[in-house]
């Protein structure tokens, strides 16, 4: 809301993040060549974590960084027209710092529409196998109704992983660990190991109901489980990002772990009950959450419905 980026193409006003989200990428379908050029009229700025660590937070997406005198790694590079003020805000930490990898956390235009530019001033691109393999056709979002055309080449990532990959930059060592089917099939959570902070993408939305791209191979399921793996895999200090909202800590990922959780259970003792959807919507599951969570309940839902009602798993890219 405070960024000119959604002044720019969506209407002014606050509207629920999932609602500016599909509204976002809907845009990139629609006008992607002529409504992304202009950058946000209130610069983003990276703010301190520890040593070399740095987050940019802002409604388009939370950017994590390792920025210092080996370059910059960028964990997500929102749209193409924010690039360039995200490799200003990195210039302003390290002047001379060459952008030399961007990890994706997964496919979404959200969180690689920078690619084609840092790539063509130098830099290598980093994603899940299934985040190049569905960046290099073109997908339909059914959640959205939306047809997104296939990145160029030089946007998708020249290094895939099918597990995981170690970076080291900055004296940082950087994992990247694949989560599989939770917000789509190529997620991937970014570890800063002497930082103790991870990027969760978006397996995580601080402070609203997850959008999961069920039609991207994402399950509420995988989303259980991808929280639980990083809740193991993380302490009482470890710093937690979330592609969207604030940064916070292990009990916040924590509550929002129970949160997906007591939902499921609840939509699924209607599926058992026999009730359609509609039924189970009316039912005011997210009730309780919805003081403190942005976004539709409604919708997420649906999402759960879907899941939990899916045979199988969707078919790869
Ligand atoms: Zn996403």
């Amino acid at each position: 809301m405070r960024h000119g980026y959604d002044d720019d193409m969506v209407n002014k006003g606050k509207m629920p993040v999932i609602v500016r989200i599909a509204a976002l990428i809907i845009c990139n379908a629609a006008v992607v060549a002529s409504a992304q050029t202009q950058p946000p009229a209130v610069a983003p700025k990276f703010e301190p974590m520890s040593e070399g660590t740095h987050v940019l937070v802002g409604d388009v997406g939370n950017v994590l960084a390792s920025i210092g005198a080996d370059g910059v790694l960028l964990v997500d590079d929102q749209y193409p027209n924010t690039a360039r003020s995200i490799e200003t805000a990195a210039k302003a930490i390290s002047a001379t710092a060459p952008i030399r990898y961007v990890i994706n956390t997964h496919w979404h235009v959200d969180h690689s529409g920078g690619n084609l530019y840092f790539a063509r001033n130098g830099a290598t691109l980093v994603a899940h196998d299934n985040v190049r393999a569905r960046m290099g056709a073109e997908q339909f979002m059914k959640a959205y109704n939306a047809r997104i055309p296939a990145a160029p080449q030089g946007a998708l990532p020249a290094i895939t992983f099918a597990a995981d990959i170690t970076l080291r930059i900055n004296g940082e060592t950087i994992q990247a660990i694949h989560m599989p089917n939770a917000h789509t099939d190529g997620d991937a959570v970014v570890f800063f190991r002497n930082a103790n902070t991870v990027h969760m993408g978006d397996i995580f939305f601080n402070g609203m109901f997850p959008f999961i791209d069920t039609g991207s191979g994402g399950s509420v399921q995988g989303v259980i489980a991808a929280v639980d793996k990083v809740l193991a895999m993380t302490d009482a200090k470890t710093r937690i990002v979330p592609a969207h909202g604030p940064v916070t800590d292990r009990s916040g990922l924590a509550a929002y772990g129970a949160m997906l959780r007591d939902v499921a259970a609840r939509v699924q003792a209607g599926i058992d009950a026999g009730l359609p959807l509609a039924e189970i919507q009316k039912r005011n599951i997210t009730a309780p959450y919805a003081k403190n969570m942005e976004g539709d309940g409604e919708k997420f839902i649906g999402f759960v419905h879907e899941s939990l009602t899916a045979k199988g798993l969707p078919a790869r890219p």
